[in-house]
């Protein structure tokens, strides 16, 4: 079992890697909206309820070091104000925001359902 960095990141189903995780085009008002299962292999997307609970700590370690590093370089060794900065860590942070939530629950996922090569070459029903 290998972890597919290519599959999470086109929010493929982590069992097959055919179906799409996520509904596109991405609405604003609905950026998590996911299907209830694979369309090639129905692995259901939610099995529990509280699922992507875990996805939320992905999220917020990953986005806080990915705001927290830029925003102390442009501080400490660029010389920028604190206020500049959180302009530009704010600024970040909106930008990126729903693609890091959307890679989070994708990387949940796929850590927590394995690849399974027999379901990636069966045709769907
Ligand atoms: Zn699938």
């Amino acid at each position: 079992m290998a972890l597919s960095i290519k599959a999470m990141w086109n929010y493929k189903c982590p069992r097959c890697r055919v179906g799409d995780l996520f509904r596109s085009p991405l609405q604003i008002s609905k950026p998590l909206d996911m299907y209830k299962q694979c369309s090639h292999c129905q692995q259901k997307y939610e099995p529990e309820p509280g699922y992507y609970y875990g996805a939320m700590f992905v999220s917020y370690i990953f986005l806080s070091w990915y705001i927290l590093l830029p925003t102390l370089a442009l501080v400490f060794y660029f010389g920028w104000s604190v206020e500049q900065a959180m302009v530009f860590a704010i600024a970040l942070t909106v930008i990126s925001y729903l693609i890091i939530v959307r890679a989070s629950r994708s990387l949940w996922i796929h850590i927590m359902i394995p690849y399974n090569q027999s379901y990636a070459q069966n045709q769907p029903d």
